[in-house]
C-alpha cells in the first residue's frame, strides 16, 4: 500500500499546484500555500478546493498600492478570499505557514468560532495548530 499512498500523493500535490496556479500568487507564497494545503485534513481541503466562490491571492503592500480583493460571486454562496502579503517572504518559513494556515483556517470557519461565542481568531490558531502549523513563540 505504500507504493498506492506515494502515488496517491503526488496526484494531489500536482492537483493542489494546478489548482493554486489559477490565482497567480507569487511563486514563493504559492509554494508555501501548497505545503499548507498538503497538510490540510481531507474534509477541509475539499470545502475550500471544491468551493467555486473560494480563492487566495497576494499583493505586495506599500504607500501607493490600493487592494482591489478580488471575490468570485456564485449565485447563493458567499465569495471566500484569502488575501496574504508578499512581506511574508521575509518571515521565518514557520512564521509564514503559520500565517497562511491561520488565514485558511479563518475561511473554513467562515471567520467564525468552531462553536457559538469561541473568539475567531482563537480558534483559527488551535485549528492551525492541529493542522501541524503552530503560531510560533517568538516573531
Ligand atoms: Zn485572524
Amino acid at each position: 500500500m505504500t507504493q498506492g499512498c506515494a502515488y496517491n500523493t503526488a496526484v494531489e500535490m500536482e492537483q493542489i499546484d494546478r489548482w493554486l496556479g489559477e490565482f497567480g500568487l507569487d511563486r514563493w507564497v504559492q509554494d508555501h500555500v501548497a505545503v499548507v494545503f498538503q497538510n490540510l485534513p481531507d474534509d477541509v481541503r475539499s470545502d475550500l478546493m471544491d468551493d467555486p466562490s473560494f480563492l487566495v491571492c497576494d499583493y505586495s503592500p506599500g504607500p501607493q498600492v490600493t487592494l482591489h480583493v478580488p471575490v468570485r460571486l456564485t449565485p447563493g454562496k458567499p465569495g471566500r478570499s484569502i488575501v496574504l502579503k508578499r512581506t511574508i517572504k521575509s518571515r521565518p518559513v514557520p512564521f509564514a505557514r503559520w500565517v497562511i494556515a491561520h488565514e485558511l483556517a479563518h475561511a473554513y470557519l467562515r471567520h467564525g468560532g468552531r462553536w457559538p461565542m469561541e473568539d475567531p481568531e482563537h480558534a483559527a490558531d488551535s485549528l492551525a495548530a492541529q493542522w501541524g502549523f503552530p503560531k510560533p513563540l517568538n516573531w
